[in-house]
């Protein structure tokens, strides 16, 4: 490896780790979910470098169909900042965003999206449309195995 090589390595691994320790804070939220029997997803928004919203997803405690975790955290985060624009925002989420959450994105004008478990059926990814902020930085599939893991368990125990 040649000196020029090596600071990029250095950074790729340092957004590697990050992008694992927020997902894992993303994590912790859908646990939240599941304990509350709630489908286990979880998001997290971090700005700089920290954590400026956390929400899980509350569709049953809320009766709302519409409070998905992402569109709590996008709240959340929008409140804190007081404004309405992300750019300059990561949002951690442990399932590919639906077309709602997705689309919520792009008004936000989210600067990067990081999702764990793909949704083959209901992402926003399974849309021809470009749902997304032309703008909005993706990264996927990060900790997918545990957030897979954690909606498998789930849908298992409603089975059962
Ligand atoms: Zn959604």
């Amino acid at each position: 490896m040649n000196n020029l090589a090596r600071p990029r390595l250095l950074s790729q691994l340092m957004i590697q780790l990050a992008d694992e320790y927020f997902m894992r804070e993303a994590l912790k939220e859908a646990k939240k979910a599941y304990e509350a029997k709630e489908v286990p997803v979880g998001a997290v928004i971090v700005s700089g470098r920290h954590i400026i919203a956390r929400a899980h997803n509350q569709v049953e405690r809320l009766q709302d169909t519409t409070a998905h975790a992402e569109m709590l955290a996008l709240t959340a985060a929008c409140n804190h900042i007081g404004g309405k624009y992300l750019s300059a925002c990561t949002l951690y989420v442990t399932l590919e965003p639906c077309c709602m959450c997705g689309g919520a994105t792009y008004w936000a004008q989210l600067g990067r999206l990081v999702f764990g478990a793909y949704d083959p059926r209901r992402g926003y990814s399974t849309v021809a449309t470009q749902l997304l902020h032309p703008r909005t930085e993706v990264t996927t599939a990060v900790l997918c195995e545990e957030a897979t893991q954690q909606l498998t368990r789930f849908f298992q125990c409603l089975r059962s």
